[in-house]
């Protein structure tokens, strides 16, 4: 699941995923924990998430490879947050090669810029989250411009299936949208 800060992608994703009955594997909310359990990588991660950069490449590789090392993982898993770098994603493709393994699809999920702001602001107040403020927003959308977007280039060049869907819209009509799309493919998505 493929999409800028405050498209709904973490929405989206762990309600897709239950629908396709695999893991929902989201790298935000695994660094997040991390932070929240004081672990040597919280430690390292958490300053850099609440500016908005993005932690080191290595170390959410590494965060990554353990969590598709889990037995639930073996059927596939739907990432969310991962991969957010062009290295990122070449190291993944290698990652899954080695497990018979490759990226089925890319949903990109699309939102203007400026309903990204007016979303992660109005979170802000709802969640709290430290990195939902106006610097920490705006380095996001930078970085996201900057390093994330050309993920969706490297998907495109090496072949990668993507489907583009409107991220405007209320939110069970955005599940259906991306459920639609799925079917399409020919990938089975239970109907709730
Ligand atoms: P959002 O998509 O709203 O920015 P996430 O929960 O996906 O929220 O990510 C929150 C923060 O966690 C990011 O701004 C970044 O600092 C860090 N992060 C998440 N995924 C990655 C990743 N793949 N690589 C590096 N940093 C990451």
């Amino acid at each position: 699941m493929f999409g800028p800060p405050g498209s709904g992608k973490g929405t989206q994703a762990s309600r897709v995923a239950l629908r396709l009955a695999i893991p929902h594997v989201a790298a935000g909310d695994m660094l997040r924990n991390e932070v929240a359990r004081g672990t040597d990588l919280g430690r390292e991660a958490k300053p850099i998430m609440d500016a908005g950069g993005l932690v080191p490449d290595d170390l959410v590789v590494r965060m990554i490879n353990a969590r598709l090392n889990q037995q639930d993982a073996a059927k596939g898993v739907l990432l969310d947050g991962f991969p957010r770098t062009v290295p990122q994603a070449v190291t993944l493709d290698r990652m899954l090669k080695v497990r018979d393994d490759y990226v089925a699809e890319v949903i990109s999920l699309e939102v203007p810029d400026d309903e990204l702001k007016t979303r992660i602001l109005k979170r802000a107040d709802v969640e709290g989250r430290s990195d939902d403020t106006a610097e920490g927003l705006a380095n996001r959308l930078v970085v996201y411009h900057q390093d994330t977007w050309p993920v969706l280039e490297h998907y495109r060049s090496v072949g990668t299936r993507i489907e583009t869907i409107d991220g405007v819209g209320d939110i069970d009509t955005i599940t259906e949208r991306i459920v639609t799309a799925l079917r399409h493919h020919g990938i089975s998505v239970t109907s709730t």
